[in-house]
C-alpha cells in the first residue's frame, strides 16, 4: 500500500448506487468528499443523510461538460455510467458519452490537479466470454453495434483513454474491472434482476427470468466491493483489476433463492433472452488477491439477499407512505 494522501476526493456519480456507497466508506476514512451527479440514474436520496456532513458536498452536473473543482483534488473516483442493461436501450447515448467524454473530462482534472484516478470499469469488457473464469489477460468476445455495445465499448474506451493518460501524460490511474454488485441503494426498477426478482416476489408478482434461466452470473455484496475499491485505490497496481464475488450461480437458482428469502408464493415465468446476453461470467480474482493484501469477499449470498430484502422492504414501505 502507497502511503499517498487521500484527503480530498472526487467521485463523480456519488448519487448512483456504488457511488454513494463509496461516499459513506470515504467520509469513514477521514476524506472530504466532493460529489457531482446529473441524476440520471443517481438519487438524492441515497446521499440525503451526508447533505450537511462538513467534509461532503454535492453538485448537480454533467461530468460529459468541463469539470471545475476549487482547490486541491487528491484522487478522482469516475463511477458515473448507467449500468443496467435496461438502460442500454433507453439511455444508449448517454452511456456512450460518460463512457468517452466523461473519462476524457475526468482523466484531464487528474491530471491538472495532479490527483491519482480510479476508473470505474466493468466485467462487460469480457463481453459474451468465451473464457471461463475471466482473467484480466483475457480480451474479450464483444459485439460493438450490438444493444449491449453501448456500455461495453464505452468502458472498453475508457480502459484505452486511461492508459493512454497514464502512459503519455503520467498519470496516476487505477482501474477496476466491477462483476455483478447487488445490495442496499439498488432502485427497485433499475431492470437489472436482483431488484426485478425482489420487487416481483415481494409484490407477488411473476418473477421473470429470461432464457432458461441456465446464464450464468456471479454476485458480489456491495460492501465486499467497495473494500475491493478502496484497497485498490492505495495499492500500487496500475492497469485493470478485476473485482467481484467468484460464487457463480444459474439465473434460475438466484430467482428461487429470492423467492425463498422473501417467502414469496410468485411463480417463474420464462421471457426471451436479451441479444448478446453473456452465457457465463465469473471472475479471476488472483491478481486482486494478490495485489490487494490477500482481498477476497467476506458476506455470502445468503447474508447479502437478507440485507437487502430489508432494505428493499423499507423502500416499498417508503413509496407506498409518499402515495398515501
Ligand atoms: N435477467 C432475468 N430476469 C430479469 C432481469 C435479468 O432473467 O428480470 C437475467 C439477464 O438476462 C441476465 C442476468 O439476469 O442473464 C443478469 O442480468 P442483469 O440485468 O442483472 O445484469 P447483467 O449481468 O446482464 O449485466
Amino acid at each position: 500500500m502507497t502511503s499517498r494522501r487521500l484527503k480530498r476526493v472526487l467521485i463523480t456519480g456519488g448519487a448512483g448506487f456504488i457511488g454513494s456507497h463509496l461516499c459513506h466508506r470515504l467520509l469513514d476514512e477521514g476524506c472530504e468528499v466532493v460529489v457531482f451527479d446529473n441524476l440520471l440514474t443517481g438519487r438524492v436520496a441515497n446521499i440525503d443523510s451526508l447533505l450537511g456532513h462538513e467534509r461532503f458536498s454535492f453538485q448537480h452536473y454533467d461530468v460529459t461538460n468541463y469539470l471545475y473543482v476549487d482547490g486541491p483534488l487528491d484522487v478522482i473516483l469516475h463511477f458515473a455510467s448507467p449500468a443496467s442493461p435496461a438502460d442500454f436501450e433507453k439511455l444508449p447515448i448517454q452511456i456512450l458519452k460518460v463512457g468517452s467524454l466523461g473519462t476524457h473530462k475526468a482523466l484531464g482534472l487528474a491530471k491538472a490537479k495532479g490527483a491519482r484516478i480510479l476508473i470505474a470499469s466493468t466485467s462487460e469488457c469480457y463481453g459474451d466470454p468465451e473464457v471461463n473464469p475471466q482473467p484480466e489477460t483475457y480480451w474479450g468476445n464483444v459485439n460493438p453495434i450490438g444493444i449491449r455495445g453501448v456500455y461495453d465499448e464505452a468502458k472498453r474506451f475508457s480502459e484505452a483513454m486511461t492508459m493512454a493518460y497514464h502512459r503519455h501524460h503520467g498519470v496516476d490511474v487505477r482501474i477496476a474491472r466491477i462483476f455483478n454488485t447487488f445490495g442496499p441503494r439498488m432502485q427497485l426498477n433499475d431492470g437489472r434482476a436482483i431488484p426485478n426478482f425482489f420487487r416481483q416476489a415481494i409484490l407477488g408478482e411473476d418473477v421473470t427470468l429470461y432464457g432458461d434461466g441456465s446464464q450464468t452470473r456471479s454476485f458480489c455484496y456491495v460492501d465486499d466491493l467497495v473494500e475491493g475499491i478502496w484497497r485498490l485505490l492505495r495499492s500500487s497496481y496500475v492497469g485493470p483489476v478485476n473485482l467481484g464475488n467468484p460464487n457463480e450461480m444459474s439465473l434460475r437458482e438466484m430467482a428461487e433463492k429470492v423467492i425463498s428469502i422473501t417467502g414469496s408464493r410468485s411463480q417463474i415465468v420464462s421471457l426471451p433472452l436479451p441479444p448478446d446476453d453473456p452465457k457465463v461470467r465469473r471472475p479471476n480474482i488472483d491478481l486482486a488477491q494478490r495485489v490487494l493484501d490477500g482481498w477476497e469477499p467476506k458476506v455470502t449470498v445468503a447474508d447479502g439477499l437478507e440485507r437487502t430484502h430489508e432494505y428493499f422492504m423499507a423502500e416499498l414501505e417508503r413509496g407506498e407512505r409518499s402515495e398515501d
